[in-house]
């Protein structure tokens, strides 16, 4: 039997045990999945190895610990270094990061999108950030503070004084605002003139709607919840948990049923 996890600081709500061990049990793979409340991120490597983990998923705020604990990451995860999956082959750490495929997943249905605003300059926001930009989108970012800003050179970033209002085809809420709180993402003066000019509004997080979203869906703006997101970087994240054993199609139809329950 094969043990998997999911740490994070919250974690408490996180769907993807749910997820995970639907696939599992409808589709006979002998593996388990649990949520691990982890407040330290340096101690993640020590607590995956003495859990005798297979996989795990890493959510806020570990992300970027989760790249330091890893002894080789593959992929994207590489080039932005924030990793949400870590598989284990034969006692060494394989990172990957399945976040930004799973969003762009979750927004195949908004039409062309040529330039994004995303608030927040964490890991979730990395990972977006590298993805528009690979498909041709413009991408500029705010954050509450510079102090990540170096990662984002080659994009125009502002803090919440600085911001020049612009027009934006899609803004993303990447930050914890929302999350545990009633809090928006910037003051609310800022994102009402924001939401005012985006077509489409989308949030990392799931399982609520966010200030952010709600203001976005007053304002009858197309929106997206983090919940397609989690869906699509959680089938992906499967498939690395399974080695590929498991049919994909069926993956995706075991796991899209746990969002009816
Ligand atoms: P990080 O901790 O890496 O980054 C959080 C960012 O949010 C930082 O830029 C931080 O700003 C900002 N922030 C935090 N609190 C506030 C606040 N009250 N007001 C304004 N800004 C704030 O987090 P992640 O990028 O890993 O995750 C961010 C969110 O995305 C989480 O809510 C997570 O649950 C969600 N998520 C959902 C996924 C899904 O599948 N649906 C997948 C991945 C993430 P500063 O730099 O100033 O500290």
């Amino acid at each position: 039997m094969k043990l998997f996890a999911i740490f994070g600081d919250p974690v408490s709500h996180s769907r993807s045990p749910l997820m995970h061990n639907n696939v599992f049990k409808k589709l006979n793979f002998r593996a388990c999945y649990t949520r691990v409340h982890l407040q330290d991120g340096t101690k993640l490597r020590e607590v995956f190895l003495s859990l005798g983990l297979s996989g795990a998923n890493i959510t806020v705020p570990h992300k970027e610990a989760a790249f330091l604990a890893c002894d080789e990451v593959r992929g994207f995860a590489k080039k932005i270094g924030v990793v949400n999956t870590i598989i284990n082959e034969d006692g060494r750490l394989i990172g990957y990061n399945t976040d930004a495929d799973g969003f762009m997943y979750a927004i195949e249905s908004f039409k062309t999108i040529k330039n994004v605003l995303i608030i927040g300059a964490g890991g979730t926001a990395k990972a977006l950030s590298a993805r528009f930009l690979e498909d041709g989108i413009k991408v500029d970012i705010l954050n509450r503070s510079a102090s990540k800003f170096d990662y984002f050179e080659s994009m125009e970033c502002y803090t919440w004084d600085t911001f020049k209002l612009k027009e934006y085809d899609l803004v993303v809420n990447t930050t914890s605002a929302g999350l545990k709180d009633e809090e928006l993402p910037a003051p609310k003066k800022l994102i009402d003139a924001i939401l005012d000019n985006t077509s489409f509004a989308a949030d990392a997080i799931y399982g609520k709607t966010t200030p952010f979203l709600g203001l976005a869906k007053s304002k009858n703006i197309t929106c997206k919840d983090g919940a397609d997101m989690l869906l699509g970087q959680g089938i992906l994240a499967n498939e690395l948990f399974t080695a590929k054993e498991l049919n994909l199609a069926d993956i995706k139809k075991y796991m899209s049923e746990t969002f009816l329950f």
